[in-house]
C-alpha cells in the first residue's frame, strides 16, 4: 500500500516571549498515512494535534522534520511549488460559523480554491464544478446565491466541505470537524464524510479529542501528549488494548454502552493538569500525571518501540 503522507520527526516551536524558551507545541512527530485509509492524531486540547495538522498543510512552517507528500518533500518548498502540491490537500476546519466569510454567496466561498487552482475555467465550468461539490455534500443549486450567515451550523460545515472537495483532493485534513456542531447534527456529517471517502477514494487525517467518534472512522489512530506521539497502531486493537499509560487513561474516559458496567469497570481518570509546553517534564513527559512512573521516567526520554501487529509505545515499560 502506498503512503500518500509521511511525516518525519516533525517539530513546531513558537516563540513564547518567557526568557527564550519556546513553546514546544510538536516535537519529533513521525507517521504515515496510507492511501485510502482515515488516520487519527487524539488527544486533550494543547497537546499539538491541530499545531501538527496545521504544519503538514504548511499553514505554519516547521522548526525542523520533513513532510513528504506523495514522496515529495514540501517541508521547505515557497508558495509557488507548493502550489501545484496543495492542490491535492485541503482541510475541513472546525469552527464552520469561522471559517466560512458570512458575507460572501455560497458560490464565492466555493468557487476561491478553483480561482487558485483551476483559474483557466469558463464562468460555466465553475459554476458546474460547484454545483457538482454542493450535490456531493447535499446541498443543491438553489444554495448558490445564499450567504452563509443564512445557513444551520451543518449546512455551514457542508459547504466547508464541498469548499475543501470542489478541487478533487486526494487528502483532506478533518480539524475537529464534527466538535462545533450539535450532537444531532455530527452524526450526519460522520455519515456523510464517509460515504464521500467511498465515493471518492479520499484519505483523511482526522484531529480529533472525540475518541467516539475516532472509534467509529479510524483505521489508524495515534495518541498525541505535550507534543509527542505516545502510542501508535490500528484503532481497534488500541482502543481494545491500549498499551501506553496516558493512552489507557484517556480511552478509559469513553462512555461505554452500559452505564452500570463502566462505572464498575472504568480505570480512574488521568489527574492533574497537562504541563506547560513551554517547560515540559524532563525524561517521558507524562510522568508528572503516570500512575507506575519509575525512576528512569525522569531522567531518560523513551523512544517509540515496535510492539508487533503495526503497534507502537513510547514508554519505559515497553523495551
Ligand atoms: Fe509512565 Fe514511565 Fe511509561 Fe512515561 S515512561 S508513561 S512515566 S511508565
Amino acid at each position: 500500500m502506498t503512503n500518500i503522507l509521511e511525516v518525519e520527526n516533525l517539530t513546531k516551536h513558537f516563540r513564547s516571549g518567557v526568557r527564550g524558551h519556546p513553546v514546544r507545541a510538536v516535537d519529533g512527530v513521525t507517521f504515515s498515512v496510507t492511501a485510502g485509509e482515515t488516520f487519527a492524531l487524539v488527544g486533550e486540547s494543547g497537546c499539538g494535534k491541530s499545531t501538527c495538522a496545521r504544519t503538514i498543510i504548511r499553514l505554519y512552517e516547521p522548526t525542523a522534520g520533513r513532510i513528504l507528500l506523495d514522496g515529495t518533500d514540501i517541508s521547505h518548498l515557497g508558495v509557488r511549488q507548493l502550489r501545484p502540491l496543495r492542490r491535492n490537500v485541503q482541510m475541513v476546519f472546525q469552527d464552520p460559523y469561522a471559517s466560512l466569510n458570512g458575507r460572501m454567496t455560497v458560490r464565492d466561498i466555493i468557487a476561491e480554491p478553483l480561482r487558485v487552482h483551476q483559474p483557466d475555467l469558463s464562468p460555466a465550468e465553475t459554476t458546474e464544478q460547484i454545483v457538482d461539490a454542493l450535490a456531493a455534500v447535499g446541498l443543491g443549486r438553489e444554495h448558490l446565491t445564499r450567504y452563509a450567515h443564512e445557513f444551520s451550523g451543518g449546512q455551514r460545515q457542508r459547504i466547508g466541505i464541498a469548499r475543501a472537495l470542489v478541487i478533487r483532493p486526494r487528502l483532506v485534513l478533518c480539524d475537529e470537524p464534527i466538535s462545533a456542531l450539535d450532537v444531532s447534527i455530527q452524526a450526519q456529517i460522520v455519515n456523510l464524510l464517509r460515504d464521500l471517502q467511498d465515493e471518492l477514494g479520499l484519505t483523511y487525517l482526522f484531529i480529533a479529542h472525540d475518541l467516539s467518534m475516532v472509534h467509529h472512522v479510524a483505521d489508524t489512530v495515534a495518541v498525541m501528549y505535550l507534543g509527542q506521539i505516545v502510542e501508535l497502531g490500528p484503532t481497534e486493537m488500541v482502543y481494545a488494548a491500549p498499551l501506553h499509560p496516558y493512552a489507557k487513561g484517556l480511552l478509559a474516559s469513553v462512555p461505554k454502552p452500559d452505564p452500570a458496567v463502566d462505572l464498575m469497570s472504568r480505570p480512574p481518570a488521568i489527574e492533574g493538569e497537562i504541563p506547560s509546553p513551554i517547560h515540559p517534564p524532563s525524561g517521558c513527559r507524562f510522568r508528572t500525571r503516570c500512575p507506575v512512573a519509575m525512576a528512569i521516567c525522569s531522567t531518560d526520554e523513551p523512544v517509540p518501540v515496535a510492539v508487533g501487529d503495526g503497534r507502537q509505545v513510547s514508554c519505559h515499560l515497553f523495551k
